[in-house]
């Protein structure tokens, strides 16, 4: 079965958005290594197309290094195991450094990158998304995982590339 994972940093929504991909589905937590313990697996399906997810994050506080240390540990994980990466960023906070960091990674990849501008709720914030153009990523999606809008557009590319 092909793997899906979503990469991003802290807080952008990528919890929120696997929740609603595997609703009505049983998570599975896998707790193998050290490495997995902060990975959730687990399955969803969009027009009769079957996926396994995986939720990236759970991070350790710690400084900013830590995070980025983590975070790019979570990106090389994804790039190498998953058929397709869903590479989540937020409106309210524009494009940061680690935006940018895992930008770099994935682009560096051969695997399919859909960028997810998460948090547009509104029309406004719909506007407020094109400066996520400058990452370059041409699978460019506005996304609310909180009402679900977008995602369908998301969906139907992703499972083309799968
Ligand atoms: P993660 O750290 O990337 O897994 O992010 P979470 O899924 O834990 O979400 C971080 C915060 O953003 C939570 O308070 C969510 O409720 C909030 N959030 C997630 N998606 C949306 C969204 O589409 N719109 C808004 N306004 N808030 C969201
Ligand atoms: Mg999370």
């Amino acid at each position: 079965m092909s793997i899906v994972a979503i990469v991003g940093r802290p807080n952008v929504g990528k919890s929120t958005f696997f929740n609603r991909l595997i609703q009505r589905r049983e998570a599975i937590v896998d707790a193998v290594s050290g490495v997995t313990r902060d990975r959730h697996y687990g399955k969803s399906d969009w027009n009769g197309k079957e996926f396994s997810v995986i939720d990236t994050g759970g991070y350790v506080k710690g400084s900013d290094d830590v995070f980025e240390a983590e975070i790019d540990k979570q990106v090389e994980l994804a790039i190498d195991e998953a058929d397709a990466i869903i590479f989540m960023v937020e409106v309210e906070a524009g494009v940061t450094g680690m935006d940018e960091e895992v930008a770099r990674l994935l682009r560096k990849s051969k695997k399919p990158v859909f960028l997810a501008v998460n948090k547009v709720d509104n029309g406004q914030r719909a506007q407020d998304a094109v400066e996520f153009y400058s990452l370059g990523f041409e699978n460019f999606y506005t996304i609310s995982s909180i009402n679900g809008s977008g995602s369908g557009e998301l969906l139907d590319d992703l499972i083309k590339a799968l």
